[in-house]
Formats: C-alpha cells, structure tokens, sequence
C-alpha cells in the first residue's frame, strides 16, 4: 500500500506516521527528516538544502524526487510506503505516480490533515518557547519568524494537492484539529475500508 499525509506544517503529520509505521508495517518515508540526515551529514545535498530550509522555503523539486526515488528502491519498501511531507508540489505529484507506475505499484490514499493557520502558528510557537525553556533544541525552522514563510509556501504551492488528488478519487479528509487519539482512530477506520 502506498499512502500520502498531506497537510500543513505543524498539523500532526509526523506523529500519525510513527503510530501508522508501528502498526501497520508501512515504511515512513519523511523528506524532511531525510533531508536534516543529509544537512548533519554534512552531504552535498545537506549543504544545498540547509539554508533553503532554514528560510522555510521548498527544497528544489529534482533534489527531493532524486532522494525518494533512491530511497524506494530499498527493500524495505518493497510492499508501498508511507509519504510524509513528499509530495509537497504538482510536480512532485507526478514524479512519485510515474515512480511507482514504474515499480508496478500505485498509490491508494492520500490522507488531508485539516488545520486552522492561526491555531499552528500558535502552536509552533508555543512548542519553540518549550523546548527553548527545556534547553532542548528548537528546530530552525520551527521559529516563529521562519514557520509563517513554510505556512505561506505550504498554500501556494502544496495545498493544490488537495483538489489533485480529490479529482482523482483519492483523497480523504481528516479534522487534524483533534486530539492525537481521535486522528489515529479516525486514519484507521478510512485505512479498513480501502
Ligand atoms: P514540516 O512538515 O513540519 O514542514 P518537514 O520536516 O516535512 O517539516 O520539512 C522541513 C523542510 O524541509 C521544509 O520546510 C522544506 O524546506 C524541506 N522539505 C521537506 N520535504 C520537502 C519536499 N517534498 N519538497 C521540498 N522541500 C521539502
């Protein structure tokens, strides 16, 4: 099964893919987390993508293709996987269904996380002065002058996904406003009657 968690920064995405890996067996494929990896790795590609995704901006379209067409010839996604944060432009989209066209595979579901822009920003923010208090490391992009840019990039050039994918037929959405539980229960119940 391939599957798509699309949705807005900050929306929960990340979380639902790590209970989605434990209990179903998919692969989370996170180009974000895919591309922090390359930047601690000090990697051509960790050099390029750093100070885009410092900005908040879009890592260039052939770069994140590149790495996911990498990353599915892996065993471990052999049965499908579980897109977290890929695709994030149209042609992202098109890239990843010639990918698994070309893997005799397609994709089965694309999950919308719904959320209120004014309710991230808050709880971006409240989430930097935390870790902030804690002495933990706040994610660059995670600061509150940086997070309103990846909001405003996410609506220009992601959210168009949304009626891509729902003139396909695939697309379900979710109240990503709701507590953690309730999302995984309610990303359950579309994934049993697929
Ligand atoms: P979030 O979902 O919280 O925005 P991610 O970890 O998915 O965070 O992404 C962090 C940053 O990595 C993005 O703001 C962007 O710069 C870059 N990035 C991740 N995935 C992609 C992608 N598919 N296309 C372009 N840039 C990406």
């Amino acid at each position: 099964m391939n599957l798509i968690l699309l949705g807005p920064p900050g929306a929960g995405k990340g979380t639902q893919a790590q209970l989605l890996e434990a209990t179903r067996g998919l692969k989370q494929l996170s180009t974000g987390d895919m591309l922090r990896a390359a930047i601690a790795a000090d990697t051509p590609i960790g050099r390029q993508a750093k100070a885009i995704m410092d900005r908040g901006d879009l890592v260039p379209d052939d770069v994140v293709i590149g790495i996911i067409a990498d990353r599915l010839t892996q065993p471990d996604c052999a049965k499908g996987a579980l897109f977290d944060g890929f695709p994030r432009t149209t042609a992202q989209a098109d890239a990843l269904d010639a990918l698994l066209a070309g893997r005799g595979q397609k994709l089965d579901c694309v999950i919308e996380f719904a959320v209120d822009d004014g309710i991230l920003i808050e709880r971006i923010t409240r989430r930097a002065a935390q870790d902030e208090a804690a002495g933990k490391p706040v994610r660059s992009d995670d600061r509150p002058d940086v997070f309103p840019n990846r909001l405003a990039k996410y609506h220009r050039d992601t959210a168009p996904l949304i009626a891509h994918y729902g003139a396909k037929g695939l697309l379900k959405s979710i109240d990503g406003m709701q507590p953690v539980e309730v999302v995984r229960a309610e990303i359950a119940a579309i994934l049993e009657g697929l």
